[in-house]
């Protein structure tokens, strides 16, 4: 494998008033940074447009514009001594730029990867001899000409675009090449990946952390149940994968964080088939929704393990101290048929296990992310009882299929 070599060692940036930690990106996976750095005793500074968004609220400083406005991001360098992102199509000109001065973590070349789905699964079919884990059949489409070429064996399939994909948007089910075509049509011209639609048992993911010396540590397994296309709970540890797949999946994401010399914090997504073998999916180039557990349920949380990473400062310890469930809170909880209400906090708080994260967005809609709870307890059985009973309160039924 190429590129293997870890970066020179540099001096880590310790907290203190003058050096800040930049965070391109201003949603709830930022805010979270922001408090675990802060916690740490570092300042940080947020570059987001919108103006009230959840990074930004918390941060020590808020640049308000575009992530590739100049002025911005020089302004950021000038305050910065690492920089890091929460949001994978950030442009990756803009982590390059601010490398030539900082240190960027991710960098520009890894989050490039995990920004298209074509370069992805190039990657994860690169390293499949050394993973032992394939990407989903698929094909590349990148314009009309190549409809002809598919293979039958593709269909059924999920046409994909390469680019700005996230909680399903950008995909649409394909049964023949006549839909195929249909599907293709509407999707403007952009680059495409029609991939295989393959019989899942469940899914899973893999949180990875690696520091500029090349040390890296890997989260136990996740396993995701998706609602709409949306992540909708996260169950740690996972109850159904075997001890040689949770191992197999382990072993892939450290090689893979390690094969592109990645700095930072990495969430790959896998799948379990039928037949129990795996796929892998897709990599986000941050701390993931599914990745959420570790704040209560772990020794570090995977965003003070990206403080960690970008200040090159020791990864810390991965251990679950206890079995978690995390589920998602999305705006649809504040709407009962056509009224709004606010939802009873109060009762979920009083379950024991409950943890209650809210990311300050005012205003809910229905499919938004508004927040999320852990249920940690000292048994699954005690975790699951009580998301069921927050369920209940919060009228959220637990029993759809994904
Ligand atoms: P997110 O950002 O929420 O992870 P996404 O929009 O990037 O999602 P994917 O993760 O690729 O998209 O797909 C969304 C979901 O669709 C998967 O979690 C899985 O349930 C289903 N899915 C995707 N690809 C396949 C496939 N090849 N076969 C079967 N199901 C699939
Ligand atoms: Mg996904």
């Amino acid at each position: 494998m190429e590129n293997n070599t870890s970066s020179p060692q540099r001096a880590p940036q310790l907290p203190n008033s003058s050096s800040y930690l930049g965070m391109l990106g201003g949603g709830q996976l930022g805010r979270m940074f922001v408090h675990e750095a802060q916690a740490l005793g570092y300042k940080v500074v947020v570059l987001e447009q919108d103006a009230d968004c959840p990074a930004g609220q918390a941060a020590d400083r808020h640049i308000c514009a575009a992530y590739d406005d100049q002025a911005a991001l020089a302004e950021m360098a000038s305050i910065c001594t690492s920089v890091t992102t929460e949001f994978e199509n950030v442009p990756a000109a803009s982590l390059a730029w601010l490398a030539q001065t900082r240190f960027v973590a991710p960098s520009a070349a890894c989050v490039s990867i995990a920004q298209n789905r074509v370069a992805e699964k190039e990657f994860f079919t690169r390293c499949a001899e050394e993973t032992g884990i394939f990407p989903a059949p698929h094909a590349v489409i990148a314009s009309a000409a190549d409809l002809g070429g598919i293979s039958d064996a593709l269909f059924p399939g999920i046409l994909k675009t390469a680019r700005m994909g996230y909680d399903g948007k950008g995909q649409v089910r394909v049964k023949t090449p006549d839909e195929l075509r249909t599907a293709y049509a509407g999707m403007d011209g952009v680059l495409c990946v029609l991939e295989k639609m393959l019989p899942l048992a469940y899914e899973i993911s893999v949180l990875v952390a690696r520091g500029a010396d090349g040390a890296a540590v890997v989260y136990p397994i996740a396993e995701n149940v998706h609602r709409d296309g949306v992540l909708f709970t996260t169950t740690v540890p996972s109850t159904h994968v075997s001890a040689a797949a949770a191992s197999q999946a382990q072993q892939a994401a450290l090689k893979l964080i390690a094969d592109i010399d990645y700095v930072g914090v990495l969430c790959i997504e896998f799948f379990v088939l039928k037949d129990g073998t795996l796929t892998v999916n897709e990599m986000a180039p941050r701390p993931h929704n599914s990745g959420h557990y570790t704040m209560d349920a772990c020794m570090t949380s995977q965003f003070a393990q990206q403080v960690r990473a970008m200040a090159g400062l020791p990864l810390g310890d991965v251990r679950q101290h206890s079995p978690c469930v995390m589920l998602n809170i999305l705006g649809d909880v504040w709407f009962d048929g056509g009224s709004v209400r606010s939802p009873a906090w109060d009762k979920v708080l009083a379950l024991p296990s409950a943890h209650l994260h809210l990311y300050g967005k005012a205003e809910p809609r229905v499919g938004r992310k508004m927040g999320h709870i852990t249920f940690v307890a000292s048994t699954m059985e005690q975790a699951q009882t009580e998301l069921h009973s927050a369920c209940q309160i919060l009228g959220i039924a637990l029993s759809a299929e994904s």
